[in-house]
């Protein structure tokens, strides 16, 4: 077998060349991330398989993904794209950091989704910028940020509508966003991946009646508990056997 190149090493998931051009295989990893030293074994089998659930359910309603195929347990196949440099993230209810910031009780609902901008730049923290941040550092345009805002509240919809449908309350998510050239055309679409990592979930059983969180929820590993309820994963494969990574 021809030896794979690689792209690109994160903290999540490694990029290689894909078997075509303007295409990459992304292989999900089980180390921890940022803030979370407790990833079971399995999380990058589970992480591969809820990103394509999403994407291919995105695709097929008409929101752009890069999301091509699955390849394997650990891997799949995704158009490359020219990534914006921000984590774009979407609010439904009050969790995390806009709590700290603008003291308002975790578990609040926000009057309507509240689009936040980060920029990726680990070495700076994943710091908050405004939209003048961004135009003006030619990070993106005015009519990208128009298209990024559509784009990421249709995407909004879609997950809560999915999430809600299994009883688990998307309070926040985050993703990015790439550049895909089509002739003289670009296209902006939703890229990286969608999985619970990026995401602030409630279990439904953890609100009371009015809807109010009570507590975080009586499940203690909502990633396994999600992919469960969605029968993306029977309940208990996540304990693997890793397969070798063929260099
Ligand atoms: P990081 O630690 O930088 O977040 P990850 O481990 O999440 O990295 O690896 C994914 C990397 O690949 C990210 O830097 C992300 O911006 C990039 N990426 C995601 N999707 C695409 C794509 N379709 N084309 C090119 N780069 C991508
Ligand atoms: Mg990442």
């Amino acid at each position: 077998m021809a030896r794979r190149i690689k792209v690109y090493e994160g903290k999540a998931k490694i990029l290689f060349e894909g078997p075509e051009p303007g295409t990459l295989i992304q292989y999900f990893k089980d180390e921890a991330q940022e803030h979370d030293d407790s990833r079971p074994e399995g999380r990058g089998v589970l992480n591969n398989r809820l990103s394509e659930f999403f994407m291919t359910g995105l695709n097929s309603v008409g929101v752009p993904t890069h999301f091509i195929r699955r390849m394997n347990m650990r891997e799949q196949l995704v158009r490359m794209a020219e990534m914006v440099p921000l984590e774009v993230m979407v609010r439904n209810y009050a969790a995390g950091g806009i709590c700290e910031r603008l003291g308002i009780p975790e578990g609040t609902p926000l009057p309507r989704p509240v689009v936040e901008y980060y920029f990726k730049d680990e070495k700076l923290g994943t710091p908050l910028v405004s939209e003048e941040h961004i135009t003006a550092f030619n990070w993106a345009n005015q009519q990208d940020l128009d298209d990024i805002v559509a784009l990421i509240l249709r995407l909004n919809d879609f997950l809560s509508g999915v999430m809600m449908g299994v009883g688990v309350r998307l309070a926040d998510f985050r993703v990015e966003i790439g550049r895909i050239w089509e002739g003289d055309f670009m296209r902006l679409i939703i890229a990286d991946e969608i999985t619970p990592d990026n995401c602030t979930l409630w279990d439904m059983r953890g609100l009371d009646s009015e809807g109010n969180l009570r507590d975080p929820g009586p499940v203690s590993d909502m990633s396994t508990e999600l992919a469960r309820r969605l029968g993306v994963l029977p309940s208990n494969v996540t304990h693997t056997i890793k397969p070798t990574l063929i260099n």
